[in-house]
């Protein structure tokens, strides 16, 4: 048994009431590898911005769970050397699948754990939230709860339609289990193409797909019955059409790949949405920056010159992310 607080790390408490008193939102990334970790932890100690490193299952068992946690703990010590004083960091089990997975992670030392039941009948959901948050509590780890479904392929999360959050039910189940804050669904999705073309319109200026808004009635019906709570938003990558056409001009084919506009988000930060999920927008930054790359010299064969430059490229979206879309920098 290691406790977070033994790393340096931080629980969620704290983070977001002060986020939802300060009307902005906190990062959630997700990682799966070392350059990915140094642009999260360097963009969040340069403005000063708390952070929520994510680990999925997907990455669990792409770069194993034991060396992602040490990888967190480096990332506190390598914050510090940065010059930030007191990293505000969590360790974050994105979309935990069973009670053994969260308990393990808090074990292990995870700051917050997500339980995703929301597949699950809603007396299920309640039961296995309910028996998360009884264990994470005693050692003083959050625990993310989820009701409603979210649309979208994303590592192992899938799902083909929405199921928006039904506001009637938040404050049963918040009551019920115990959990520390609350993931809905309001029409974000996993995954890279969130909306099909057809259901977009175009931008007669740019010529660009706009998609529909999010269910902003759904939201505020949630902030109604819990009034203050901390709400979370999954699937919330904005697909920059520039990453896209990078790849694309570079021997690329991702063809209508259509995010969440980064004006619906930032009005959700605004709100009791304390924290917001972003997976996507690094992996077409990285992908777009490793392409230039392999493709502009053709015979570079030594890892770091195209990982490199796309650890620059999602550095710089990290930062795009946290002062324009969340406002979460000097919050820290
Ligand atoms: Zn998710």
């Amino acid at each position: 048994m290691v406790s977070y607080k033994e790393l340096g790390l931080v629980n969620t408490r704290e983070m977001f009431a002060k986020a939802i008193n300060g009307g902005y939102a906190i990062p959630a990334f997700n990682f799966n590898n070392m350059e990915q970790l140094q642009a999260i932890i360097q963009a969040a100690a340069e403005t000063k911005s708390p952070v929520i490193l994510q680990v999925s299952k997907g990455a669990r068992n792409y770069a194993n769970q034991t060396l992602l946690r040490y990888m967190a703990q480096g990332a506190v010590e390598y914050a510090k050397e940065l010059g930030w004083e007191k990293p505000q960091i969590v360790l974050h089990l994105d979309h935990g699948d069973s009670f053994e997975t969260c308990k393990s992670c808090v074990d292990f030392g995870f700051s917050s754990v997500m339980i995703d039941g929301s597949h699950l009948p809603y007396d299920e959901n309640v039961a296995l939230t309910k028996k998360v948050v009884e264990y994470a509590h005693q050692f003083d780890v959050t625990v993310e709860g989820e009701l409603g479904v979210l649309a979208g392929v994303e590592d192992e999360v899938s799902a083909e339609h929405h199921t928006y959050t039904r506001p009637e039910e938040v404050v049963d189940f918040v009551t019920k289990t115990g959990c520390d804050s609350l993931a809905i669904s309001i029409g974000t999705s996993h995954g890279a193409y969130k909306f099909k073309p057809e259901q977009c319109t175009k931008d007669p200026k740019t010529g660009r797909l706009v998609p529909p808004p999010l269910a902003f009635d759904v939201l505020d019906g949630v902030m109604k019955e819990l009034p203050g709570f901390p709400i979370v938003l999954h699937g919330s990558s904005s697909v920059p059409q520039e990453e896209v056409e990078t790849i694309n001009a570079n021997g690329g084919q991702l063809e209508a790949a259509i995010g969440i506009p980064e004006d619906q988000l930032r009005k959700a930060a605004k709100s009791a949405v304390c924290k917001i999920n972003i997976d996507s927008d690094s992996r077409l930054a990285m992908t777009a920056a490793v392409r230039k790359v392999l493709n502009e010299k053709k015979a570079e064969f030594d890892p770091r010159k195209y990982l490199g430059p796309a650890r620059d490229s999602m550095k710089k979206l990290y930062i795009h992310k946290i002062i324009n879309v969340l406002g979460s920098n000097g919050k820290a």
